[in-house]
């Protein structure tokens, strides 16, 4: 770790337009000014949406973690930068979205602010977050647990899957991704 950087953790989703490519932008996008390193990114994974409008889209998730100098509501207005500049669409809450980036933990700040809450208040009961973030830093632990025991038992642990790699030519989910009728 070098002297002037914090590490924190972002969890990436998508679950609209070619999720696969906007997850692999938004990567670059996010590691691109010299204010943000990369550390390591996770596989993909796919899961059933949780909450918000029946019938979306299967999302893609992942986790990247990266050291930064900038502060924590800088690297948040950079996480949402990005975000728009995918177009995200924010009509419906939990509804379908281009992008979706949150901070899960930066550094061992706490803050119960709104604006941002650190650790990000729901990613401990999230298996699309900790499942993909454990493959990454196995012995990570938040709110003093590891984060793997935490991931077997979030309610859409089981709801997990690897990414195909398909479904997304031309933009349009298909394959896992569009519920049959
Ligand atoms: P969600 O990610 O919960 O589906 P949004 O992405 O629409 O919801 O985020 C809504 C607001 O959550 C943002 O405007 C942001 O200020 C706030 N927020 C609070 N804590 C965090 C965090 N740790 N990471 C990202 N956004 C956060
Ligand atoms: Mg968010």
């Amino acid at each position: 770790m070098t002297t002037g950087y914090t590490k924190a953790v972002l969890a990436l989703g998508s679950n609209l337009g070619e999720r696969n490519d906007t997850l692999s932008e938004a990567v670059a996008d996010l590691v691109d000014p010299p204010e943000v390193r990369l550390l390591a990114v996770s596989p993909v994974v796919q899961t059933k949406a949780v909450g918000g409008p029946a019938g979306q889209p299967d999302f893609l998730n992942m986790v990247i973690t990266v050291e930064t100098t900038l502060s924590p509501l800088k690297m948040l207005e950079h996480c949402q930068t990005v975000e728009n500049k995918h177009h995200r669409v924010r009509e419906v809450r939990w509804g379908p979205r281009t992008l979706d980036v949150d901070i899960i933990v930066y550094g061992e700040l706490v803050s119960d602010d709104p604006v941002l809450t650190l650790p990000h208040p729901r990613a401990a009961t999230r298996a699309f977050v900790l499942y993909p973030w454990s493959l990454i830093e196995p012995g990570a632990t938040l709110n003093g647990e590891r984060i793997s025991v935490l991931a077997t038992r979030a309610a859409d642990f089981g709801d997990l899957a690897p990414f195909d790699g398909f479904g997304d030519f031309d933009g349009v989910p298909t394959a896992g991704a569009v519920e049959q009728p």
